[in-house]
């Protein structure tokens, strides 16, 4: 089975100051590039958002940067967003976390990824447990879940919690 990454999206706020850190990151093109930021931003996304009908965060955006796909997950362009925030305080939910909304963005290669890859920059540096790479596939009853190929991520999603009440 191949290696993958598995986040945890709990793991990356601080238990007592609430902040989120992502960990550090070895991309050599961007020098201030956390590139964990754009998975988590991927992740929360599609696990956290609750896709609300009409959308305060894509109305609140002075710059147009958001809007909504085709299967209703909001997406924003990066080239347009200007880390005002406005989104991150509009947010009914909390969805958005104002570390990842920032004016300079990050990408992730995931470090090219393979069967030897013991470690990566980011794994050693986030907060304990937040970033693990692991040989295994999707598990709804542990809450796991794929984003891609190579990445999957832990987190209880909103639609579950609907369920139990
Ligand atoms: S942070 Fe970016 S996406 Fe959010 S409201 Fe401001 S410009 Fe729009
Ligand atoms: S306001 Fe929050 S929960 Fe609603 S669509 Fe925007 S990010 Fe998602």
């Amino acid at each position: 089975m191949s290696k993958k990454i598995l986040i945890d999206l709990a793991k990356f706020r601080d238990p007592v100051d609430g902040k989120y850190s992502f960990g550090d990151c070895i991309y050599n093109f961007h020098q201030d590039n956390i590139g964990m930021k754009a998975i988590v931003e991927k992740a929360m996304m599609l696990f956290t958002c609750r896709r609300c009908e009409d959308a305060p965060c894509i109305e609140v955006c002075p710059e147009d940067a958001l809007e909504k796909d085709d299967d209703g997950f909001i997406t924003r362009a990066t080239n347009l967003c200007v880390g005002c925030q406005s989104c991150v305080a509009i947010c009914p939910f909390g969805t958005i976390m104002n570390e990842v909304f920032t004016y300079k963005t990050s990408v992730c290669d995931l470090c090219d990824l393979d069967d030897n890859t013991e470690t990566l920059r980011c794994m050693e540096t986030a907060p304990k447990g937040a970033i693990e790479i692991v040989e295994m596939e999707m598990s709804e009853e542990e809450n796991i879940y794929a984003l891609s190929d190579l990445v999957l991520v832990k987190e209880l999603r909103w639609e579950d919690f609907e369920k139990d009440e």
